[in-house]
């Protein structure tokens, strides 16, 4: 997208009523827990070891099931976390790491969506992890080494990594940080289980104490989504390994917390690693192309805002689409709280209404309709950007959807 699209796009966005990314969202922090399992995690229901995100998960969203459905191990999971998509990984010889062996991801990622799509420089985008030759985004020839993120790889531990994270968020504020906290696989593979325990009480601490920075900050506070996910989990049987395909190698987590995200939400729709970066995409506003996943809009809050079922005339309405972005089709689906008339339509940048999927009454419960990604005259539209919305009397809930080449 070139950038004179992008400033209409951002433009029109900011007047479309009620659509996914016109929320409040300026910025995300993400981050990433190697390794740890959803039985020590936030699948105890006494959240002995994780009480900390216990009390976050109180006051935002958790998706159950959120699984690793492809490859349990750091390698190739923390790629497909950036990338929004299961991407190759190649080896490359790196003249960051002296000409060491080291791998990038295949596909664009989350950083080089993020800087390309909202025109931000390097430090506005930060990844925080351990000292080691970090992983590189991608050289994909419409983003690449230009618009990777700045890394900042320091100390040993979790600790070390923490206190650096608050160097970042003091003197540097970037809209978009990822952490990356790998002390709580080490110990699981190394220390034994007690020491497993104490990393994810660690990292999880670290987690509380990142809210409460961020709640502080005049930079962060009211404006941040957090997000913290795993890569993979550990087995069932064995936690000391991971890496195949039983569930307590799947079975991770997604916590979310911020401005837009539904508040003690247990989401039960089953969500996946690749769904992370559009839900950034979305949240932040920039699109991301050649992602596989979805944005998860059933965690975000109506961004209308409060007291849509006691405000007079208006309809509370709940509109998710998926898959989104899509090649072809994709289905709306929402839940109508009482009979009415509706409508439904898509339209374009310029506000051109191009298909009209729906107009009648319809009964309460759940609905879902189908956009096949063609115009009225049943001719298919370019890839790019469009709007779906559905509307009853006093209500209409718009969201954003990406079309793929
Ligand atoms: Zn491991
Ligand atoms: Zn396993």
């Amino acid at each position: 997208m070139n950038l004179r699209l992008l400033s209409v796009v951002v433009a029109l966005l900011a007047f479309v009523p009620g659509g996914a990314g016109a929320g409040q969202t300026e910025r995300v922090v993400l981050v990433i827990i190697d390794g740890l399992r959803y039985s020590e995690g936030l699948g105890d229901p006494a959240r002995t070891h994780v009480p900390e995100m216990g009390a976050l998960a109180a006051q935002g969203a958790l998706v159950e099931p959120f699984l690793n459905d492809g490859y349990t191990y750091t390698a190739r999971a923390i790629p497909a976390i950036w990338c929004g998509a299961w991407t190759g990984v190649t080896d490359f010889s790196d003249p960051d790491c002296g000409g060491q062996s080291n791998s990038y991801a295949e596909l664009p990622t989350v950083f080089e969506y993020f800087r390309k799509g909202l025109s931000r420089p390097a430090d506005d985008c930060i990844y925080v992890l351990k000292n080691l030759c970090s992983w590189k985004a991608s050289f994909d020839p419409s983003y690449g080494p230009d618009y990777w993120p700045l890394y900042h790889a320091e100390g040993v531990l979790d600790t070390d990594v923490w206190q650096e994270a608050q160097t970042v968020l003091a003197t540097q504020s970037p809209s978009f940080l990822l952490l990356y906290l790998s002390g709580v696989d080490y110990a699981g593979h190394h220390l034994g289980w007690d020491a497993y325990l104490s990393a994810i009480e660690t990292a999880d601490g670290i987690v509380g104490s990142l809210w409460e920075t961020l709640e502080a900050d005049p930079d962060y506070a009211g404006k941040t989504t957090l997000i913290v996910t795993n890569d993979h989990g550990r087995h069932t049987t064995d936690f000391t390994g991971h890496g195949d395909g039983c569930a307590g190698c799947r079975t991770i987590q997604l916590l979310a917390i911020g401005p837009d995200i539904e508040a003690g939400l247990v989401s039960t729709v089953p969500r996946s690693i690749p769904d992370v970066t559009p839900t950034i995409g979305a949240l932040l506003e920039f699109p991301t192309p050649l992602a596989s996943g979805s944005a998860m809009e059933e965690l975000f809050r109506d961004p209308t805002g409060v007291g849509d079922d006691t405000a007079p005339g208006t309809e509370w309405l709940r509109l998710v689409l998926a898959p989104n972005p899509t090649r072809n089709a994709t289905e709306a689906r929402f839940l109508l709280p009482r009979r009415a008339r509706v409508s439904s339509s898509v339209h374009d940048l310029a506000g051109r209404r191009l298909a009209t999927l729906l107009d009648g009454e319809m009964e309460a419960g759940e609905h879902v309709i189908t956009w096949n990604g063609r115009d009225a005259e049943g001719g298919s539209l370019a890839a790019g950007v469009y709007f779906l919305s559905v509307t009853t009397p006093g209500k209409t809930v718009t969201r954003k959807i990406v079309l793929l080449p």
